[in-house]
């Protein structure tokens, strides 16, 4: 539920902000498992908590012509118990995708019959 999970942030994460407080406990009206994700993403959001791919994507605009919002929530589901500290972006076109990718360590770009997948390099 959108309005609990932007009440939640909020609230908890004022109170995080500050150094108060060791447990967190989000309640939402629906699936408890979304009350997980809801409290893994405050914590990693406010940094703190390591580990798990983080997952980022484009707002859409124009150029996008693919089911970006069902291509990130997939991708989203896949990763969501890998245990890396990684930045994942999925991007709605392969004309700006890439480019707008570069600060992710994999970036997913997608445009109509063709798809780019973009490894960051760690010099
Ligand atoms: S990545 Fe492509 S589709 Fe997404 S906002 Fe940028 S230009 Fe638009």
């Amino acid at each position: 539920m959108l309005s609990g999970n932007i009440k939640s942030a909020i609230g908890l994460g004022l109170i995080l902000n500050q150094g108060i407080g060791d447990t967190i406990r989000v309640s939402l009206t629906g699936d408890p498992v979304e009350e997980i994700k809801s409290a893994k993403l405050i914590l990693r959001t406010l940094g703190l908590r390591k580990g798990g791919i983080e997952v980022v994507s484009c707002p859409t605009c124009g150029r996008t012509s693919i089911d970006l919002i069902g291509l990130a929530n997939a991708v989203e589901n896949m990763v969501q118990d890998i245990p890396l500290d990684i930045k994942v972006a999925v991007m709605g076109c392969v004309v700006n995708g890439p480019g707008e990718a570069k600060e992710a360590d994999i970036g997913i770009a997608g445009g109509k019959g063709e798809g780019l997948l973009i490894k960051k390099v760690r010099l």
